[in-house]
């Protein structure tokens, strides 16, 4: 194979990592993914090749590039990892480099160590190599294991460069690459049972003993201490008198679940079985979309669809759409799988991640649970991938580039590595039931939940029947008064949906919301100026009109911006049920690292009678306890300025209902709204995902947004105001002839202000492409110059470029 003259490879640097130009060796042929040493300053380094060169870049000499000294490791990644994170830049248009930081953990390079070993059987040093090559022999023969680091050989004998080189031509000696050493295995105190009863205990003492038995006997001490609320000191009474016993064990930089309990599969459904079969059977690749509201036992076909993979020596790997996902998930596998199971997320610290990583590197199969970061692990021989959720907006990456999707890369991986895929999910994405309707995947039902649970019945409140009664409140009379009689065992959630920046504007009458006339979706509301009246602004394509006085529907002067969030609705509660015990759970309240988890405890352990919260609050949540949800307001995700807001709204509103009446009491859902008659409002009410599905596409084809088009957003920022204006005006005028597609086959929508044209010191602006066909073929990119759209930015100007966009601010 013929080789380019030039390459780019990926240096580690400390502080600054970024590619560089070498030389190809004259007697070496080097291919991308191979990991090299290369001449860096006045030392060496290692690092990954990432791309072959025609052409030298225009500011650099051929003088200038030095060669690369060898290859340490041929193919570092394996072909189908390689090509992954090539797809991946490609489609994304982001350089490799980027691509490869966001999949590798920090320090890989830096952290490992080049060794020289000696190839047996030893050669007999003859006068046939220089005296500096005889003296490299040497040293490696008398090393107890045949090998030294490189750094190592380098201090011992100077000038070793040239002498090892013709050592390794000769295969006399091999460079090799020790992976960073194992982890600093942290140190911590463990409790471990010896006998589960003695004399003279104390009921409290009887009771740590119990918890510790059913925990399986070990715990670190840490937990035990948190989870009995006990002292160090009572532990220490029980270890006096020969219950326990208190040791250092080491601990890995893992996430481990809080319980060692232990599990068996269940026997499955009859609708289980038939998914689980059909799964077994792929042996190549292909998507399933297992479809099933929540309760219904999709995590049990995952567990057994992983089981026999992971017995054959595969690995899987299950993605979560958000961290607060990750402990139920990881409970549940764990109590299967032991210590197979890896947990990566972006809240891990570096360590963590960077232990998780290596962990992965020993080949032995794995199961890992993550978020959409996890995508990119280097699984060992990868079996079976599993999204669950997969509907969910938190799989798509939004900044910094590439702004993937793990769903896209997740079907890619699974044709790479010629494994199955399953999306899992109770109100399936519209670009997967678009596949589905396509047959484009293996549609898997799952229609009732485990033990035929009923669905909560959802009661629709018209909120503008209460602005009529004269109720101002944030609850209606039905809601407050089943919060005012909540059983005393009974829990209530209440969901409100908050993006905290953009509003839309409505009539407290009819309900109605303003929209763009040209796109469809609701306009943004913005009063930058107090001495002038507001403006409503659509930010696809930039029509604006001014705040009418009056609802231009029926007349109403009650035609508002929406608002209201958790912290006012915590505020009206305690004001008006002062005994109510109330959790705010929202993206203050849970910051913290674990916060998440421990909210989520004390709610089920009833330590509160209603959680009040955003988003977060719809998904996974499993309380046995909650009988009542209440969705204050349907109409802020329903009249979201973003085509999907009809999607968002029926996966959402479907999800929180979900989370009443999971134990064995039935729930009740009451759900306000402005708009009782809205399509989507009407589908939730009864859980009719398909008529949903098809009313949604039907709409989305009639305007080419996907998945019927493509999208690629393009964001320019700048601290200049008037530079990206004005850079915004050039780039849109220039963007049909750098698609070199016509008008009919590309929109151009735009310039536009971002909805937060502010941000950071920097003023945003955007221009949406709107492909009107969606590509067929592999993963090409959408038609667009992107260099010839950079060189259009000057340098105060950044460009962001997000294909298939989810968010729009
Ligand atoms: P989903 O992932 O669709 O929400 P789960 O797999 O979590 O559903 O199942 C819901 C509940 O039913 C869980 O408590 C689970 O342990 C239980 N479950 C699932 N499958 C079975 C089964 N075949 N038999 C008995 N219980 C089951
Ligand atoms: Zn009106
Ligand atoms: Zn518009």
């Amino acid at each position: 194979m013929p080789s380019a003259p030039w390459l780019n490879v990926l240096l580690d640097c400390p502080g600054n990592p970024g590619a560089f130009t070498y030389a190809q060796p004259p007697d070496l042929i080097i291919h991308p993914g191979d990991l090299v040493s290369v001449p860096f300053g006045s030392g060496q380094m290692g690092g990954i090749v990432i791309g072959l060169l025609e052409q030298l870049p225009p500011d650099l000499l051929p003088e200038q590039v030095r060669p690369i000294i060898e290859v340490i490791q041929r193919r570092f990644f394996s072909l189908t990892y390689w090509q992954l994170l090539e797809r991946t830049a490609v489609y994304y248009y982001t350089p490799l480099v980027q691509v490869l930081k966001t999949a590798l953990p920090p320090g890989l390079l830096q952290r490992s160590q080049r060794r020289i070993s000696l190839v047996q059987p030893c050669p007999r040093s003859n006068g046939l190599i220089s005296e500096k090559a005889q003296q490299i022999l040497a040293l490696l023969q008398a090393s107890p294991t045949g090998d030294y680091s490189w750094r190592y050989i380098h201090q011992k004998i100077p000038r070793a460069q040239a002498p090892l080189a013709e050592l390794l031509k000769n295969g006399w000696v091999k460079s090799y690459l020790r992976p960073p050493s194992p982890p600093q295995a942290k140190q911590q105190q463990a409790v471990i049972l010896i006998q589960a009863s003695g004399d003279h205990l104390t009921a409290r003492q009887q009771e740590i003993l119990s918890y510790l038995q059913q925990s399986g006997g070990e715990l670190w001490l840490q937990d035990l201490l948190q989870a009995c609320q006990t002292s160090k000191s009572t532990l220490n009474t029980l270890a006096q008198k020969g219950c326990i016993t208190i040791t250092l064990r080491q601990k890995l930089r893992l996430e481990q679940g809080l319980t060692t309990a232990v599990a068996t599969p269940k026997s499955l459904t009859s609708a289980q079985t038939q998914a689980l079969s059909h799964i077994n059977a792929a042996t190549q690749a292909q998507t399933f979309l297992l479809h099933g509201v929540t309760g219904s036992g999709k995590t049990e076909v995952y567990i057994q669809a992983i089981r026999p993979r992971l017995a054959e020596g595969q690995s899987a790997l299950v993605l979560v759409p958000e961290i607060g996902l990750t402990p139920q998930m990881l409970d549940r596998f764990q109590a299967i799988f032991g210590e197979q199971v890896l947990v990566y997320h972006s809240a891990l610290s570096e360590g963590e991640r960077y232990d998780t990583w290596r962990q992965l590197l020993l080949e032995k199969p794995r199961l890992v649970i993550g978020t959409r970061s996890a995508i990119f692990l280097p699984l060992h021989s990868l079996g079976i991938l599993v999204l669950d959720e997969e509907h969910d907006s938190g799989y798509k990456q939004e900044q910094p580039s590439p702004c993937y999707h793990a769903r896209t890369l997740a079907q890619w991986r699974s044709e790479l590595e010629n494994c199955p895929l399953i999306l899992g999910s109770a109100t399936p994405g519209l670009a997967t039931w678009q596949q589905k309707l396509e047959d484009k995947l293996t549609y898997l039902p799952l229609p009732q939940r485990i033990q035929a649970r009923p669905l909560p019945p959802i009661e629709i409140v018209d909120l503008r029947n209460e602005l009529h009664q004269g109720n101002r409140s944030m609850f209606s009379r039905t809601l407050f008064s089943a919060l005012e009689n909540l059983p005393a065992s009974g829990q209530a959630l209440l969901f409100i949906h908050r993006r905290g920046h953009s509003t839309f504007v409505s009539c407290r009458s009819c309900g109605q919301a303003l929209e763009c006339p040209h796109c469809s979706v609701s306009l943004t509301y913005h009063w930058p100026d107090p001495q002038q009246a507001p403006v409503l602004r659509c930010h696809y394509c930039n029509f604006s009109r001014p705040q009418p006085k009056q609802c231009p529907s029926c007349q109403s002067p009650y035609l508002k911006p929406f608002g209201g969030g958790t912290q006012r609705a915590v505020q009206e509660l305690k004001e008006r049920l002062p005994d109510l015990k109330v959790i705010r759970f929202d993206s203050d309240t849970t910051q913290r690292k674990g916060a998440h988890r421990q909210l989520l405890e004390a709610f089920t352990r009833q330590e509160a009678q209603v959680m009040i919260g955003t988003q977060m609050l719809t998904k996974g949540m499993d309380i046995e306890n909650v009988n009542l949800v209440g969705i204050l307001t349907a109409d802020g995700l329903l009249h979201f300025a973003d085509f999907q807001a009809g999607e968002r709204t029926f996966q959402t509103l479907t999800q929180v209902a979900g989370r009443a009446g999971r134990g064995d009491k039935p729930g009740r859902v009451i759900l306000q709204t402005y708009t009782p008659e809205h399509q989507v409002i009407q589908a939730v009410q009864a859980y009719a995902y398909e008529d949903f599905a098809a009313d949604e596409l039907q709409q989305r084809q009639a305007l080419n947004y996907p998945p019927y088009g493509q999208l690629v957003l393009i964001r320019l920022s700048s601290p200049d105001p008037e530079a990206v204006a004005q850079t915004a005006q050039t780039v849109s005028t220039s963007c049909q002839q750098l698609t070199g597609l016509n008008s009919a086959e590309v929109d151009i929508l735009g310039p536009a202000p971002a909805p937060i044209l502010k941000v950071a010191q920097r003023y945003r602006w955007q221009i949406l492409l709107k492909f009107n066909r969606r590509q067929s073929g592999q993963c090409p990119p959408l038609p667009l110059d992107v260099n010839a759209l950079r060189q259009l930015c000057p340098g105060n100007v950044r460009l962001g470029l997000d294909v298939d966009p989810q968010n729009f601010f």
